[in-house]
Parts: C-alpha cells; structure tokens; sequence
C-alpha cells in the first residue's frame, strides 16, 4: 500500500505550473477533460485503442494525449502510473477507474483526487453505514434476513449500479429468490423521492457552505432512472405482474424545492466532518444518495465519494452551481480549479492521496 506521507513528497515534488490531470476514458472522463481545458489544464488520457475514436470525436473535451492501454483493468497493475507520474500527473478516480481498478487502487502510484481511504469505505457496505451513523443520517434499517417483516431491497456485494437487487417482503420470499447469500445485506425500504445531491468538499476554499477546516458546495443534484422500478406503472397497466428491479440506466436532472436546502447542506457538512474523524476527510467530489419521504425527511443509503456520473447532466453548470459561480462551473471544472489553486498555495497534499 503507498502511504499518504509518499504521495505528499511526490506533490511535493510536481512542477506546479506543469501538472496534468489523467483519467480513465470512460464514465464521466469527457466531463473531466473539458473542465481541466476551462481551467488551461492539459490531460491525459488512459485509453483503450479501439474507444480513442470515440474521445477524438468530441473535439472540444478530447483529452491533450492518451495512454494507450489494452485492457483498462490491468493498466494499473500494468505500470500506467509509472508513466503517469514522470508527466506529473495526478488521477481523477470515478466510477469505472475505481471498479477496474479493484484492490490495486491502494498501490497506485500516482496522488489521487481525494482520500483513496475513503474509497475504501465506500466499497464495503458495513463500514458505510458506520460512516453514515457517526454522521447522524437517518438510514434505512438494516434487516437480519428471518427478521424481515416490512418490503425490503436485497444487495447483494459489489452489485454496480443496482443491478440484481430485489425487492422481498418476507424471509419465505427472501429463501425462495435469494441462492447466494454471501455478503448480502437487507436494507428496508425506503419509499419516497431519491434526491442524489453532489458535493465538493474543499479544505482550502471558504466560498461555500462552512465544514470543517474549508467548505461544502452543492453543485447539483439528479435522480436515476433505473430499469424496470422507474416505468414500472407501464408494464403494470398492461396487466403484467412484474417484480421491481434497479438496473441504473440514466440520469435525470432535480431541483429542489428551497426550503430543502439547508438540510441537505448541513447533510454534506455532516459527512465531511465524520469523514475527517474517522478516516483523514473527504477532499473533493462526492455524492450521498437519500431517499426524501413525504413528511420531507431525508434518509440515506449510500455514499460515493468520487465523482459521480450524475454529474454528467451539467457540464455548463447546474441550477445550483450558477448561483455560486460567474463562469459555467461543472464538478469536472471545479475539480481542476482545486487542483489549480492547491498548486498555486502549495496545499496539494490537502486535497489528494
Ligand atoms: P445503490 O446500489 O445503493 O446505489 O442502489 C441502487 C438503487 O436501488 C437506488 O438508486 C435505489 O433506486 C434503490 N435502492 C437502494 N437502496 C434502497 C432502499 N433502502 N430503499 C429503496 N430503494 C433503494
């Protein structure tokens, strides 16, 4: 595992003026790379050589160069950091970078956006929860399977994007679906409105909402559209008797009723301030995603701290982040406006690992 302390000396080590921001081509990297262009930062991209035509074809967020790599899943344990660093650069992690690269994510050798322990704690479900505890969210019961007595959701271990979750509402229907049932965790659930708003915690700016030593901003905020809950009432009418899955498709964007908003910034201030308790903070990007129920009371389940793809939706800014910026502001920009003005005040080490 690198230490925090090595990647401290490699920042350390960077030529300011000379950094390049790399990502994986996949996910939200467009969104990344035409942020970093907004901010006069190069990029680089790690890339198959089959999907370097599909990046080459969007003139205005291609990224300044690629890596080229056959399969992204072994890049990491390949040697891409190696290359990486000798063109001083640092790694946006988001969702396909973080899957493929799996437990070597700990060796990377590159400094990495954010706190990578926390990536961690994002990837097993348990800890989450205790995360989102010491951050006194309202969380949705976690079910011992023969205690099931209310409709539940099943997930099952590191299921992306929904998929192969299901719905239960007794232990008889729990033994019947659910073969494998390794690692699964029965959570109640939640009906309501999913709200995912999207954060970036900043320790060295105090432009937004006060957390910690910096500030929280919310950027923006999306719903997904999942495969077949969100249609569900279509199949339904047609007179199909049909089970709930959650298969994330898309993204849509929300925005809140006002009155919302202060709850779910001091909902962000409260996931920032556990994370720095319990695991040395989250600098940057994350999202938490809540179910609001109809007395306007948040729950959540989850926490992705990284970018997310719902971030996707705004790349000339959201309806939130227009009110806190001049310019058209994505989390792809603010991003790299963070790393420019970590360079600039030598505070690099506060916002990666
Ligand atoms: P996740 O893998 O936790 O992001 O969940 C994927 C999707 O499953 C969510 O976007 C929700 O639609 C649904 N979901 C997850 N947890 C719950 C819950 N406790 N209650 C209701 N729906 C949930």
């Amino acid at each position: 595992m690198i230490t925090k302390e090595k990647i401290n000396e490699i920042v350390k080590g960077y030529d300011s003026k000379k950094i390049k921001i790399a990502t994986l081509c996949s996910h939200c990297a467009l969104q990344l790379f035409h942020g970093a262009r907004a901010e006069g930062i190069k990029t680089i991209g790690i890339c198959t050589p089959e999907r370097k035509k599909v990046y080459d074809s969007f003139s205005q967020a291609a990224p300044d160069e690629y890596l080229l790599v056959d399969d992204p899943k072994e890049a990491f344990a390949g040697g891409v950091d190696e290359e990486l660093l000798k063109k001083n650069a640092i790694l946006v992690p988001h969702g396909s970078l973080v899957e493929y690269s799996g437990n070597a994510l700990m060796e990377i050798k590159v400094p990495i956006v954010g706190n990578r322990n926390s990536l961690l704690w994002e990837r097993d479900r348990q800890k989450m929860f205790e995360w989102m505890k010491e951050a006194k969210l309202q969380l949705p019961k976690i079910i011992k399977p023969e205690e099931i007595d209310r409709p539940c959701i099943v997930k099952f271990p590191g299921a992306k994007g929904g998929r192969g979750y299901m719905a239960v509402n007794s232990y008889e229907e729990f033994e019947r679906k659910v073969k494998d049932r390794e690692g699964v965790m029965v959570q109640e659930y939640l009906a309501g409105i999913r709200i995912y708003p999207h954060y970036f915690y900043s320790p060295i700016s105090k432009e937004g909402y006060r957390a910690s030593e910096g500030s929280v901003e919310l950027m923006g905020v999306d719903r997904r559209y999942e495969s077949n809950v969100d249609e569900i009432y279509r199949p339904l009418s047609a007179g199909m008797s049909i089970q709930p899955s959650f298969t994330v498709v898309g993204n849509e964007p929300i925005v809140l009723r006002e009155s919302l908003l202060g709850e779910i910034l001091e909902i962000g201030k409260n996931v920032v301030e556990a994370a720095e308790r319990m695991f040395g903070g989250i600098p940057g990007p994350f999202c938490i995603e809540t179910v609001c129920d109809e007395n306007l009371q948040f729950y959540a389940f989850e926490i992705s701290s990284r970018i997310v793809a719902g971030t996707n939706l705004y790349p000339r800014g959201s309806p939130y982040s227009v009110y806190a910026y001049k310019e058209e502001m994505s989390m792809g920009r603010r991003i790299a406006r963070e790393i420019k003005l970590a360079a600039k005040e030598k505070k690099l080490h506060k916002i990666v690992y």
